[in-house]
């Protein structure tokens, strides 16, 4: 049933062109195949570009050995070291994308440079080579066959590589749907549930207050071993930002989730305690902190009147502030997802051990890392890995 390829061009059929499949279709570019995306919308990219809208970190500048650090798998820290920062860095600018670090250290592109010139150009490095082919909705795979819908019919076609890149599940309007996992547990691929990460915290209605919109600034959170500091948004469900993503991790494992803030994280326990004992009363102490509208109502509202009269007590308060959560966002708002198919089920290069020849790359694969650039960094490293195994797969035939 092969639709014939090119003489005897091995072809490798990518699913999937988010930053994963792109970037494995980019490294077989000198490879004498033949390579064919497929993707189930209309064009690729749609998440990439999402993310694009928000900041567009597109990676960070750490060292390598930092940045590994960042990702909760051996697999993907693997993946990291052998496709680093600097390396993609260096592919965008290859590509006519100049970068730059922003002061927090992550990645972004040039002002000038929007999110849909850097997916424009990286097509066009890949155009000529890959066959694109959009609107076709992988269904599934038996022996070296592919079989797939496209205009509502079912097609086959033949592959030698097989490389699975279709994302998690949020924000399926983009087109990572997580439907492939069902297939997946047909097929006795072990897969770790997935759940909503780097997402916003739900509280319960009393901390919520008149607290909309409202920002609590240059606090740290802490969960853990996780801990971030920077600026919390309350919103009418509880809290965005930074501080609130970066403990996702370890509120998960936790039975009945709890985080510390630190409210006054620029003043050590004792400075705390000593303008609070110095201060008329410990509401004029709370104004001597400078501690914002949200600090406050929180404090007023859960400290116990014993612990608020004590300054002592209350300076150890401000200083490890308790906030228990009801749950998380829906996993189709939030930025990205932990879980997905286990460590255990492939190789060092992503290959599927029940599967030879089909890999899985992106945010199929189960691991986490916090937003400022980790996603798509981990992402394009694992489609770099995968893209190099196939190529030298192909030498060594
Ligand atoms: C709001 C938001 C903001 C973000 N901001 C950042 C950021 O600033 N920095 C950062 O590093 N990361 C960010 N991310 C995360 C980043 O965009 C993702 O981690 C990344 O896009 C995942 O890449 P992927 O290639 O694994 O999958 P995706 O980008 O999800 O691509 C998967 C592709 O597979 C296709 N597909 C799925 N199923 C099928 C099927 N059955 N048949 C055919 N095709 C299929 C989809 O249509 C899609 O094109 C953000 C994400 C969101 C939602």
């Amino acid at each position: 049933m092969r639709e014939e390829s090119e003489g005897e061009l091995k072809r490798v059929v990518i699913i999937g062109g988010g930053p994963a499949g792109l970037m494995a279709a980019t490294q077989l570019l000198k490879s004498d195949c033949e390579i064919i995306l497929l993707d189930q919308k209309a064009s690729v990219g749609r998440k990439f570009l999402v993310a694009g809208d928000g900041g567009f970190n597109l990676t960070h500048s750490e060292n390598k050995l930092e940045l590994m650090e960042k990702y909760d798998s051996d697999w993907m820290k693997q993946a990291v070291r052998t496709f680093p920062n600097k390396d993609f860095i260096k592919f965008l600018k290859q590509i006519g994308i100049e970068t730059k670090v922003g002061s927090s250290g992550k990645i972004f592109p040039e002002d000038e440079i929007k999110p849909i010139q850097v997916l424009n150009a990286w097509k066009q490095h890949l155009e000529g080579r890959v066959q694109f082919q959009l609107n076709c909705r992988f269904v599934n795979f038996e022996g070296n066959e592919l079989i797939f819908e496209r205009d509502g019919k079912t097609e086959k076609m033949s592959f030698d590589y097989l490389v699975l890149a279709m994302g998690g599940k949020s924000w399926p309007v983009t087109g990572s749907d997580g439907a492939w996992t069902q297939l997946f547990e047909q097929k006795g691929i072990a897969l770790t549930p997935f759940q909503a990460s780097n997402s916003g915290l739900v509280l319960y209605e009393n901390w919520l207050g008149d607290l909309e919109g409202k920002i609590l600034k240059n606090i740290r959170t802490s969960c853990g071993n996780q801990s971030c500091a920077g600026d919390l948004v309350c919103t009418n469900y509880g809290l965005e930002g930074k501080p609130a993503y970066a403990i996702n991790g370890a509120l998960r494992k936790m039975e009945k989730p709890l985080f510390k803030v630190d409210l006054k994280p620029q003043m050590p326990l004792q400075k705390v305690f000593e303008v609070l004992k110095k201060a008329k009363n410990p509401s004029q102490g709370l104004k001597e902190l400078k501690l914002g509208e949200v600090a406050v109502f929180w404090i007023k509202n859960f400290v116990s009147k014993q612990r608020f009269l004590d300054p002592k007590e209350l300076a150890k308060a401000i200083k490890e502030f308790p906030i228990g959560i009801k749950g998380f966002r829906p996993i189709e708002e939030v930025i990205s997802c932990a879980g997905g198919v286990s460590g255990a089920e492939i190789s060092e290069s992503g290959e599927l051990n029940k599967f030879p020849n089909v890999f899985v790359a992106g945010e199929m694969i189960d691991w986490d890392a916090p937003t400022g650039g980790y996603l798509i960094q981990g992402c394009v490293s694992s489609g770099f890995v995968v893209g190099k195994a196939i190529k030298l797969s192909m030498i060594n035939e």
